[in-house]
């Protein structure tokens, strides 16, 4: 195999925070290597409208804190055809990129793995997606990010709620994954969590808030997930309310701000790790590989592994204390 000395980076997909922190750790590590480092800018589609920057060590300069991606993110369908790929390739080609970064969630992977077994371009994937639901890291990066976020929100929540007797139903994101609602749930204190990978029937939410108010909670927070099977936090408070009368309910949908803010020291840590594990690996010839975590150490996984459905399971002791705890 000849050796890499130009590699790019890209970010696909949902943003995520840590995002930068892992393009600053690609870069620098690259610099250090001997590489010369390209960004692309908005992910498949600059690959396709050629929107190449190249970096250096000062391109990636004060930007560890920021949230989002300073090389933008997008979601690109031409790159999902034969003819959209064929033209990302020619691009790479002409700029003499001969190695990848991505960083992204599943469907990033999946156009990154078809990718490089079409054009023979090694690649190696960060897991960037808050929602945490990837096979092949225990986390993904901007997870802690948005779980911090959301535990700050229901904070605020909980004194409104307390203040005025109130139950509050707070949906949070996650896909189809209950990883931020489970963790935010436990640790903003909340009376019941509805998850994807639990189905609960309103009935029994009815009941665990009677038995609260029977013990003198005086207000309660219910937190939502987005993938949760009754349709959402409007659906289930207006449930709950026909059998509830007497509760005063509302909503709080968190939506986007949960994706924003400055990244966790956790996620500025797991971000500098994995690009640079990232940079690592390609130099020394792997490809189609997910960069994750596995107890504390960095780990690979096969691309078509990480993508090939393994189920993400949330943790018992969580979801056995979730209840025992509220
Ligand atoms: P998130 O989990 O935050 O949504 P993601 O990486 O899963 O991130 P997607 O929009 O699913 O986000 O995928 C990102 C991009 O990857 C798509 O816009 C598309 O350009 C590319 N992609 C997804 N699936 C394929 C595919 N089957 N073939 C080629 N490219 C794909």
């Amino acid at each position: 195999m000849s050796k890499i000395n130009k590699i790019a980076v890209f970010t696909s997909g949902g943003d995520a925070p840590g995002m930068n922190a892992c393009i600053r750790a690609v870069v620098r590590t690259g610099i250090h290597f001997g590489c010369e480092m390209v960004g692309i800018k908005q992910g498949y589609q600059g690959m396709i409208d050629e929107n190449f920057i190249p970096m250096n060590r000062h391109s990636v300069s004060n930007i560890m804190q920021l949230g989002g991606t300073i090389l933008k993110t997008a979601r690109c369908l031409e790159f999902r055809t034969e003819e959209g790929m064929e033209k990302a390739y020619q691009n790479l080609k002409k700029q003499g990129i001969q190695a990848l970064v991505a960083i992204g969630g599943d469907g990033t992977f999946t156009g990154a793995e078809r990718f490089s077994n079409k054009y023979d371009i090694p690649v190696v994937c960060v897991p960037g997606t808050i929602d945490n639901d990837l096979y092949g890291s225990d986390f993904t990066l901007g997870f802690d990010t948005a779980t911090n976020t959301v535990i700050e929100a229901i904070d605020k929540i909980r004194d409104t709620a307390e203040s005025h007797d109130r139950l509050f139903f707070i949906e949070v994101m996650g896909r189809d994954a209950g990883c931020i609602a489970l963790r935010a749930g436990i640790a903003g204190g909340a009376e019941a969590i509805m998850l994807p990978e639990k189905d609960t029937a309103i009935e029994d939410l009815i009941s665990t808030l009677e038995h609260g108010a029977a013990n003198l909670k005086s207000s309660s927070i219910v937190i939502v997930a987005e993938g949760d099977k009754n349709g959402g936090a409007y659906n289930v408070a207006k449930r709950v309310k026909e059998k509830f009368d007497y509760y005063d309910t509302k909503v709080t949908i968190l939506g986007h701000l949960q994706r924003g803010g400055s990244p966790s020291s956790f996620d500025r840590i797991l971000g500098s790790r994995m690009g640079f594990a990232a940079v690592k690996a390609l130099l020394a010839g792997q490809t189609r590989k997910m960069v994750g975590l596995h107890g504390n150490n960095i780990a690979l996984t096969d691309l078509r592994e990480a993508l090939s459905g393994h189920e993400f399971k949330l943790e018992d002791d969580l979801m056995e204390m979730s209840s025992i705890l509220a």
